[in-house]
């Protein structure tokens, strides 16, 4: 049996009438032990102790020659503290009882004669409370294990996260105010330096400034917003991340700050980007059209919204080429390329060189109107440059030729539709003269 109650009292008698009414009880389970005094019961306990049995219970007399009840029960204390203690007495001296209460050592206080079924009760009691209390112990200790296992855990985890995750957060009015060593790393910043300051900071001039527009409107309205931005360094270099920007909020729902989370996509980006590119203008290529025109109606689609689409030709460019030289005819495309590109502010609108001397753009929910002062711009634009042409047939200047399309969209339209639209308008205006526009409003329904 690996459990025991003990009984200590001087009086055999006692000793004995406890002994049958234990055993009664509880024999099964408990080896029931006695102590004619405090001096052998103590011996006892530490026999009990080396052959690994628990003393679950001890049931005291109170005066008793050399050791007394209470004295022993405090030992009894200091040496187990969960066993519970009982003191069983006739005279009790009740300055003795008090101290074994006050140092918290006794269960119960039972008085001579005792009723059999009451204290049978009472054991029973005792020793439930006993189990239950090292139940207790056993699930906080767990607990506890648990608890400094997982706080480790999470310091390896946040440790991880700081220095792998491009993260940071700002106030109310985008001042920063927490970042991660990623974000040192990759932005050159230190933290210190970017800690108060705006975000801004890290905005390069080729992230247009619609970007951020749309990105506050976003997190302003407790959205959260995602893209992909090109960020500046510290020395000026740039980087560019796959960002997750959301707004955090108190109790009451109210926006406490923005927090936001980046992947470095720079390489990714880097591959994408001369995939897409045409090298010389630096515009997207044929090659990204189609692939972007396709999903660009597909999104119009999807938040019925309008597309419009633009296409030029320069004016008599065989001609430039002829009177001023290749070299200098590259020049042109590059120039008006950066003309075409500084006409687009919206970051759904996109410029594509899409042959020799051909010219695309693709602009997202626009309308009649919006489609024709946005051709006219880039015309007046391209004139204002005023590279000399002597050979065009219609100005001393280089002109293009504009076809362009606003349409809604529906299942019945196709990129090759929509092509073919602009660009016989683009014929008739080049059969017309040149230099000029032609702008149509498509509408088809199924
Ligand atoms: P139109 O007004 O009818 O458009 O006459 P155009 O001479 O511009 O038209 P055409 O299609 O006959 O000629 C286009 C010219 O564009 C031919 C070619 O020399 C020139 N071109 C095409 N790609 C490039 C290029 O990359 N660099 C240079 N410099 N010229 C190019
Ligand atoms: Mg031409
Ligand atoms: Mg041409």
């Amino acid at each position: 049996m690996s459990k025991a109650i003990l009984c200590v009292d001087d009086e055999q008698i006692v000793l004995t009438s406890l002994k049958t009414q234990l055993f009664t009880f509880f024999g099964d389970e408990y080896d029931i032990e006695l102590a004619q005094s405090a001096e052998d019961a103590l011996e006892i306990i530490e026999e009990l102790k080396l052959d690994g049995i628990e003393l679950e219970l001890v049931v005291s007399d109170f005066l008793m020659p050399g050791m007394k009840g209470d004295e022993f029960l405090i030992k009894v204390q200091n040496l187990l503290p969960n066993t519970k203690k009982m003191l069983l007495t006739g005279q009790a001296d009740l300055d003795g009882i008090t101290n074994i209460i006050n140092n918290g050592a006794l269960y119960r206080y039972i008085s001579k004669p005792w009723e059999q079924t009451d204290f049978i009760m009472t054991i029973k009691e005792a020793l439930k409370s006993y189990a239950t209390e090292k139940e207790l112990e056993f699930y906080t200790q767990n607990l506890e294990e648990l608890v400094d296992k997982k706080t480790l855990e999470n310091k390896t985890y946040l440790e991880i996260i700081d220095t792998y995750l491009i993260a940071s957060k700002t106030d109310l009015k985008g001042k920063i105010t927490e970042v991660s060593k990623a974000f040192c790393n990759i932005s050159e910043y230190t933290q210190e330096e970017l800690i108060g300051q705006p975000h801004s900071i890290i905005r390069h001039p080729d992230t247009k400034k619609e970007v951020f527009e749309e990105l506050w409107q976003t997190i302003k309205n407790g959205q959260a917003w995602e893209g992909e931005i090109k960020n500046r360094k510290k020395n000026g270099g740039f980087y560019w991340v796959k960002a997750r920007i959301s707004p955090m909020f108190d109790s009451q729902g109210n926006i406490t700050g923005y927090a936001s989370i980046r992947v470095d996509t720079t390489d990714k980006k880097a591959v994408e980007i001369l995939s897409v590119t045409d090298h010389m203008t630096n515009l997207y290529n044929r090659r990204f059209f189609n692939e972007i025109f396709e999903k660009e109606i597909q999104r119009a689609q999807r938040d019925n919204k309008a597309l419009g689409f633009i296409i030029f030709d320069i004016d008599c460019f065989k001609q430039y080429n002829d009177t001023y030289g290749h070299q200098m005819g590259d020049n042109v495309l590059i120039e008006l390329a950066n003309t075409l590109r500084d006409n687009l502010h919206r970051a759904s609108d996109y410029a594509f060189r899409l042959g020799g001397e051909e010219f695309g753009a693709l602009v997202y929910d626009i309308d009649l109107e919006g489609i024709t002062t946005l051709v006219k711009k880039i015309k007046s634009s391209i004139e204002d440059l005023k590279i000399p042409h002597t050979q065009n047939l219609v100005s001393e200047y280089v002109t293009a030729s504009f076809g362009a399309c606003v349409f809604d969209v529906n299942k019945n339209i196709t990129k090759e539709k929509i092509f073919k639209i602009a660009d016989d308008l683009l014929y008739e205006v080049k059969n017309s003269g040149r230099n000029n526009f032609k702008i149509k409003e498509y509408e088809e329904v199924d």
